[in-house]
């Protein structure tokens, strides 16, 4: 099944100055969406001064949401304020506020963020949920690695819906770090999360769920990550500050091209043309084929036969040039009393 990519730019809180939101809207605004779904979290601090400035597509995404809608919730933000702002998308989960603040701030439970993701989705809003395990975890194997995720996936199994969610799968270790999952590392607890969402809820939700990797994702990385054939996408931190972002959303976006667009844009390059008489066959179209046999015509030094039709004969320069025998016959015309000067090709 193929499954749309989708990347995601996460702010955190970045950047410092406002001055400097122009430019940092402007590297998502840069970004091709034709074949990839690309959403963007900036700070809650922001979100009121940029919700209504990208242009090419992209969902503006908040980083939180609280449970419980509008009214005395000191420093939060509610799923019912975003419909009249257009926000269509939240991300929750991030392992940021799963208590790896590095602060005494109290973690979201995974129970917690399952009722958030059900309230959500009950207010219409679709949702990026991250998971991911730190770094003992990752060290004692894939299987321990599985387990942290699926604990951490179990709660929200009942509203998991493959139109709705999205899951952002961040090794903690990864996340901003600059050490990136290998491809294979990447690849297998994609593939092994959507075994486990197959067997648990659905064949139908696993083939079409999308699973976004996230952690030290950038422009160099990106096209090797996106060939993995589960890894529908990336959330990324660092580089989705920077001009390199779109560069991430044009890897993955060409990998994941579907065949008939990879046709497409490489029969738009070829130049070929449809075959006038041959159905389904391509063919050079009729002007290069003039203009090249023009080419090879000024070339070949040949001339119209001077009286068969469509027939060419060697002109006597041409014949001169190319031949020893050609340029002693002009050269006594040429030295005879009266005659001409040889002509010049
Ligand atoms: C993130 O914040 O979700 C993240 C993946 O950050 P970075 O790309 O900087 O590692």
């Amino acid at each position: 099944m193929s499954r749309r990519p989708i990347v995601g730019g996460n702010w955190k809180t970045n950047p410092e100055k406002v001055a400097d939101l122009e430019s940092k809207i402007a590297n998502i605004n840069a970004c091709d969406t034709t074949n990839c779904d690309v959403y963007v979290c900036p700070s809650p601090l922001h979100m009121g001064l940029v919700y209504d400035k990208f242009t090419k597509g992209a969902k503006v995404t908040p980083q939180n949401c609280n449970f419980k809608g509008c009214g005395a919730y000191t420093g939060e933000m509610a799923a019912d304020q975003f419909a009249s702002m257009g926000i269509e998308w939240c991300l929750i989960g991030h392992s940021e506020r799963r208590g790896e603040f590095g602060l005494p701030t109290p973690a979201e439970s995974s129970d917690l963020l399952a009722t958030k993701l059900a309230y959500l989705l009950e207010k219409g809003i679709k949702c990026v949920l991250a998971i991911g395990e730190p770094l003992p975890v990752r060290e004692k194997g894939v299987e321990a690695v599985l387990a942290f995720c699926i604990e951490q996936l179990k709660p929200c199994l009942p509203h998991l819906d493959a139109a709705k969610v999205v899951i952002a799968y961040e090794p903690v270790w990864s996340i901003g770090t600059g050490v990136t999952a290998t491809p294979a590392q990447a690849q297998e607890t994609h593939k092994a999360i959507r075994d486990w969402i197959a067997k648990e809820k659905s064949a139908e939700c696993a083939a079409a769920i999308r699973i976004q990797y996230g952690g030290s994702a950038n422009a160099k990385n990106a096209p090797e990550l996106s060939a993995c054939p589960d890894i529908d996408g990336f959330l990324v931190g660092g580089a989705s500050l920077k001009p390199e972002f779109a560069e991430i959303v044009a890897a993955i976006a060409k990998a994941k091209m579907p065949l008939s667009a990879q046709f497409e844009a490489v029969y738009k390059k070829s130049g070929l043309v449809p075959h006038p008489t041959i159905k389904g066959a391509l063919a050079t179209p009729a002007t290069v084929l003039t203009r090249r046999f023009d080419e090879q015509y000024k070339k070949s030094g040949l001339v119209a036969h001077p009286t068969i039709k469509g027939a060419f004969v060697v002109s006597d320069a041409a014949w001169r040039d190319a031949s020893p025998a050609g340029s002693a016959m002009a050269a006594v015309r040429a030295s005879r009393p009266g005659s001409a000067k040889p002509e010049k090709a």
